[in-house]
Order: C-alpha cells, then sequence, then structure tokens
C-alpha cells in the first residue's frame, strides 16, 4: 500500500513536470491516472474504480478491453503497417465500402485522423466544390452558436463558443454563425412548420443577406453535444436541409460524437429524415482505440472534380490519414456493433437512463430539464425553474466532484458566455449493462440531491 502511494506520488509529480493536460490548469488533487480498463470501468493507480459514463470523450462506443479490436489491428499491421492514400489499400476500400452501406446512400470517403481533421477536409471541399462549378464566391461557412467543431483554425472558426477561441484569434476566415436550437428555451419550438421558427428563419435571412451565392456550406451536428446536449424540435434538421438547398449551400453533418450509435441510429442524421452531402466522423468509428477521422462526400460532389481543364483533384494530403491498422480496427469495431445490436440498444438503454432519471430528479428544485436521444444524456441545471437562469458552475461541479467520490466519472458542457455551463453529460459505453445503468442513476442522483 505504502508503496503504491509512493508510486502515485512519483507518476503526478512526473506529470507535472512532462505532461501537459487538455483544458484545465495543472492540478494534482484533481488528476486522475489511469491504469486500466474494462468494460465501462476505468481503474486508476491506486486501485480506486470508476464508471465512465462519458466513455472516455464520448468516444469508446464499444466499451473498453475489446482484444477484438487489439487483434485486429496487430493482425493488420504485421501484414503491412502502412501505405499511403495518394494510392490505395484493402482496409481502406473495405471500410469506405461499410461505411456506404451505413450511410444510405452513395458516398466518398476521404481519411484523416481526428474529428477538426475531418471537418477542415468538408470545408476545403465545399469551397472548392463550387470554384469547379464556376461559382467562385461561395466560400462562407455557416454554424450555430454553442456547436464545437474542432481545434484547428477553421474547425475552432466554427465552432460557435467564444471563449475557446478569443485567444488564438484571428482564426480563418468565412466563418459565420447564428443561434442554435434551444429546445429548453424556445418559444417556438412547437410550431409544426419548422420553417417558421426563429433560429430556421435566422438561418434563411442569413444566407439571404450574406448574399446566397457567396454561402458554401452550412455545418451542423444533428445534436449539438458538447455545447450542451441541445435536442432540436423534430423538424428543425429537415428545415436547414431545406433552406440550404434553397441558397445552394451544402449540408455538413458533424458527426463525430452523434454517430456510430450514440444517438440510437447509426448516424444521427437518420433521426430527423435528412441526407447531408457531407458527413463527417471519428470517435465512435474506432470507439478511439486508434485515431481514425473520416469525411464522407455524396458522390454527385466528388464527380465534380472530375474532368476539370485547370483543376481536376482535390489538393489535400494527410500522411497518417486511412492507416491500414485503423481501417482493419474500425471494420471490426463496426462488427462488433452490428453483432451486439448496438444501434438499437443505444436507444432502448438510452431511453430507460432518461426515463429513470425523470422519475428520480425532475421534482428537484435545480433540474431544469432532461434530454438527450440513445445513450445521449443532458441533465441542465437551473438555480430556478421559471427563469431557466443556469446555476452557478461550482453548484454544477460540486456535483460532478461527488460522483466522481463514489466512482462515477459523468461530464460538464455547454458554454461560459452567459453561465450556461450547466450541463451535466452522460454518454457512456453503449454496451453498458443494467446493473451498471442503475450504478449510474443511483450514484448521480445522490449526488444531485446532495447539493
Ligand atoms: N466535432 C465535434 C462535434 C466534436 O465533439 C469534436 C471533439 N470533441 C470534434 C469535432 C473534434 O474532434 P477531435 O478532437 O478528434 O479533433
Amino acid at each position: 500500500m505504502v508503496h503504491q502511494i509512493d508510486r502515485t506520488q512519483d507518476v503526478l509529480e512526473k506529470d507535472e513536470q512532462f505532461l501537459w493536460h487538455s483544458m484545465k490548469p495543472y492540478n494534482p488533487d484533481s488528476t486522475m491516472v489511469a491504469a486500466s480498463t474494462k468494460g465501462a470501468w476505468v481503474t486508476d493507480i491506486n486501485g480506486k474504480k470508476y464508471l465512465d459514463a462519458m466513455a472516455g470523450l464520448w468516444c469508446v462506443n464499444v466499451g473498453y478491453g475489446r482484444t477484438e479490436l487489439a487483434d485486429a489491428a496487430y493482425e493488420q499491421l504485421k501484414q503491412m503497417a502502412y501505405f499511403p492514400l495518394t494510392q490505395s489499400h484493402v482496409p481502406a476500400v473495405k471500410l469506405a465500402e461499410k461505411l456506404n452501406e451505413l450511410l444510405g446512400d452513395e458516398y466518398v470517403i476521404f481519411f484523416s485522423n481526428s474529428g477538426s481533421e475531418a471537418n477542415e477536409t468538408a470545408f476545403k471541399i465545399a469551397r472548392q466544390y463550387h470554384q469547379q462549378r464556376g461559382e467562385y464566391n461561395r466560400h462562407k461557412i455557416i454554424s450555430r452558436y454553442r456547436a464545437y467543431h474542432g481545434n484547428s483554425m477553421g474547425a475552432l472558426a466554427a465552432t460557435g463558443q467564444a471563449e475557446r477561441k478569443y485567444k488564438y484569434e484571428p482564426l480563418s476566415s468565412g466563418f459565420l454563425h447564428v443561434s442554435p436550437p434551444d429546445s429548453y428555451r424556445m418559444t417556438d419550438a412547437h410550431l409544426e412548420n419548422a420553417h417558421e421558427m426563429s433560429c430556421v428563419q435566422e438561418v434563411d435571412r442569413k444566407m439571404t443577406w450574406e448574399m446566397s451565392d457567396t454561402i458554401a456550406a452550412m455545418i451542423m451536428e444533428p445534436i449539438i453535444t458538447g455545447g450542451g446536449v441541445l435536442v432540436p424540435p423534430e423538424g428543425y434538421m429537415k428545415a436547414i436541409e431545406e433552406t440550404c438547398e434553397k441558397h445552394g449551400a451544402l449540408l455538413i453533418a458533424d458527426e463525430v460524437i452523434c454517430g456510430f450509435g450514440r444517438t440510437g441510429e447509426t448516424f444521427g442524421f437518420k433521426n430527423y429524415g435528412v441526407q447531408p452531402d457531407i458527413i463527417t466522423m471519428a470517435k465512435g468509428l474506432t470507439s478511439a482505440y486508434l485515431p481514425l477521422s473520416a469525411t464522407a462526400v455524396k458522390k454527385d460532389i466528388y464527380e465534380a472534380f472530375k474532368g476539370a481543364e485547370d483543376y481536376d483533384y482535390f489538393r489535400h494530403i494527410n500522411t497518417f490519414g486511412g492507416n491500414p491498422a485503423a481501417c482493419a480496427l474500425a471494420l471490426k469495431n463496426i462488427e462488433i456493433m452490428e453483432k451486439e445490436d448496438l444501434f438499437s440498444r443505444s436507444k432502448e438503454y438510452g431511453d430507460r437512463l432518461r426515463s429513470e432519471l425523470q422519475t428520480r430528479l425532475h421534482n428537484h428544485p435545480f433540474v431544469g430539464d432532461i434530454r438527450g436521444k440513445g445513450m445521449l444524456v443532458g441533465i441542465e441545471l437551473v438555480k430556478d425553474k421559471r427563469s431557466k437562469e443556469p446555476l452557478e458552475v461550482s453548484k454544477v461541479n460540486e456535483v460532478i466532484k461527488r460522483c466522481n467520490q463514489n466512482g462515477l466519472i459523468v461530464g460538464k458542457n455547454g458554454v461560459t458566455v452567459a453561465g450556461y455551463n450547466n450541463v451535466l453529460t452522460l454518454a457512456p459505453p453503449l454496451s453498458i449493462d443494467d446493473e451498471e445503468i442503475t450504478f449510474l442513476i443511483e450514484t448521480l442522483t445522490k449526488a444531485v440531491h446532495e447539493l
């Protein structure tokens, strides 16, 4: 035991000395050093176990410890570790074919390594596509406030969270923002005709006033995740698709989190009866066992790059994108999802999770809204249910701390602008079982009630 404490101390000291963590100042008291993982569980170097109700960063969709995934990568690495996709290789072809089957239309796939890169690739394709067709002014990309689209200069420019951006400006130019659908606060979320909702009209107005023929694309997550799990009203995404069509803009679906069963469908857009022009994906594609992302592009967009006299290809290269081992692993990952029916399981278990949380928490004075789809849940904490004013972040943090003390990892999301960093988030592995869900509900409910 003494030895273990010494070891922890040693790791924490070296951690401080050598490692730059994401998103937070160094704090040894809140640094958890993971030692091993299995199923939905993470064990730290002191031997304490946590149920990871965020599946890492919303990404370990099939759960931890799937040795078949390690085997698939290992076998592929032995046979052929690398070959660039300026040419081709079998695992990439097979994976592209499989993704087509899941996407429900004809798409060609460009592979990269991260969600940010997949989105950058989408922006470049959208801009060049319009140029290939002689529409040289179409360069602007529209996205929503509160959405997160990545850390690189273009993806961050598309991101609608000012607090993540202002230290790093100027970012890429040509990115514009509109209001997100915050169903909990929208006074017109009930409207049958989504085109009449003010957040849809705003998109139409933005595209008109900016001049339709300067708009290249709109990027959106089917459900805004990191911005606070904003589930849109039913007809919203369809109305946005139609608005894009009206203005000649492409619709890019950012499926980095919503994809691969997270929302109870293969892809988030399938909940909303749309068929986006470009679809970006990462995280759940490999359940984060290895880095891999993809930008799926409708066949007719791809075709527009062919045959032009001056420029007939997409001048974009990615050294590691589509690594054979990552592709082989992704194929095995999808095979597991299909074999274990994780897409519909996500829907069924997610519904149970939300409905039990509703029962247990809806009377609590700080619980304003419990929402989500599939294995994606947001619990919005407010000071007062009538005003819907966000709860102070210190209190939200208190809930998270108590969950942690009791062996449960939950997330906190939203935007710090105007204090909307008040949404507890859950995105557990889709393979989480009944007993684990019960533990999750009990632990979270207790932490909220202790507030
Ligand atoms: N899009 C969305 C919706 C995301 O949530 C993220 C990451 N959380 C990204 C893009 C960027 O992905 P990555 O961190 O792999 O670059």
